[in-house]
């Protein structure tokens, strides 16, 4: 009898899998509802990545019909670089992520990855190189191990602890009575957003994906916090890729390209100290969060 219920143990393990990967995108995304279809090209190949290039030529996309989101946004990123991409809220930066996740087709231009059009390879290919730190992490309700192990399947525990210890999150979990194994989530232990955003590096770190994207990665943290986690951003983004798309601009001044998106457009492109130079909307933006800054800074009376 035990052998006729394997099967259907199997069949459960995929659908909790299935469910729970699909859990997880739709919380990095902030998705309520299904996107349309994507689909794989019949007999399309696996992206095979190189060193990692990421071209926009062109790149026009509206979630709906009658509603332009991204009106010809063309960029590219060398090798192991990191573009930072700042702009108002709802300037399109992070359906910029969602399009190289490819969750979304584009209705215009082209997406590459080494020269390979996303459309062109196959999603399971493309999601395995592209790593994604986003602005809230969601736990499942269950151990701590299983949440950072969730970042490639089939990883032992010393892989797991590797992880944290990469993340600054091991001596936090060892200090717990249950370790490893304590609950988290809902139904568990609550974690304050600077240990959720370690289990969500810590399980990027287990992906070890060449294209990194950090979406205001830090940006519900508090500043203390934020700089602690900022340097192992640092640490994890060199060698990578790395998409940053940033609220406070102190934290990408050395980025090798910054991008001011705004109205779905680039509106500016360059180094930190070019953009200051230039005097434009980034120096704006700039001028504008170093005097906030300072008022922080200083006590009121
Ligand atoms: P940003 O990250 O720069 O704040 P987004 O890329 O999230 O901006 O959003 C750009 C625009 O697209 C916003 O006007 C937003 O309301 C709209 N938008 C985002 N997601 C969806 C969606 N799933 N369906 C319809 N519109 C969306
Ligand atoms: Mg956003």
């Amino acid at each position: 009898l035990a052998q006729l219920f394997r099967p259907l143990d199997m069949l459960g393990m995929v659908y909790r899998t299935i469910r729970q990967g699909l859990t997880d995108m739709a919380a990095m995304f902030d998705l309520i509802d299904t996107p349309a279809e994507i689909t794989d090209k019949p007999g399309a190949p696996a992206l095979a990545v190189s060193g990692g290039a990421v071209a926009f030529e062109d790149v026009r996309f509206g979630y709906d019909p009658d509603r332009q989101i991204l009106n010809g946004v063309s960029f590219k990123i060398e090798p192991g670089h990191t573009l930072a991409v700042v702009g108002p809220s709802g300037a399109g930066k992070s359906t910029i992520a969602r399009l190289l996740y490819r969750f979304y087709d584009i209705t215009g231009g082209r997406i590459t990855i080494d020269g390979q059009d996303l459309r062109d390879v196959t999603q399971s290919s493309l999601r395995s190189v592209i790593g994604i730190v986003p602005q809230d992490t969601v736990l499942f309700n269950d151990s701590i191990g299983y949440n950072i192990g969730y970042g490639r399947e089939g990883s032992s525990q010393i892989e797991i602890e590797e992880a944290a210890r990469g993340a600054s999150i091991h001596g936090f979990v060892e200090s717990l009575p249950e370790q490893y194994a304590a609950k988290v989530g809902e139904r568990g232990l609550k974690l304050s957003g600077g240990e959720k955003q370690r289990v969500a590096i810590a399980r990027t770190l287990l992906k070890n994906p060449p294209i990194l994207i950090l979406d205001e990665a830090t940006s519900a943290l508090d500043s203390r916090t934020e700089s602690e986690i900022q340097a192992t951003l640092e640490r994890i983004s060199e060698r990578r890729t790395t998409i940053i798309i940033a609220h406070r601009l102190s934290t990408i001044v050395d980025a090798d390209q910054i991008m001011v998106l705004d109205a779905g457009r680039v509106a500016e492109q360059g180094t930190h100290n070019e953009l200051l130079r230039k005097g434009g909307l980034y120096a704006e933006m700039w001028a504008r969060q170093q005097s906030e800054a300072e008022e922080e800074a200083v006590p009121s009376a």
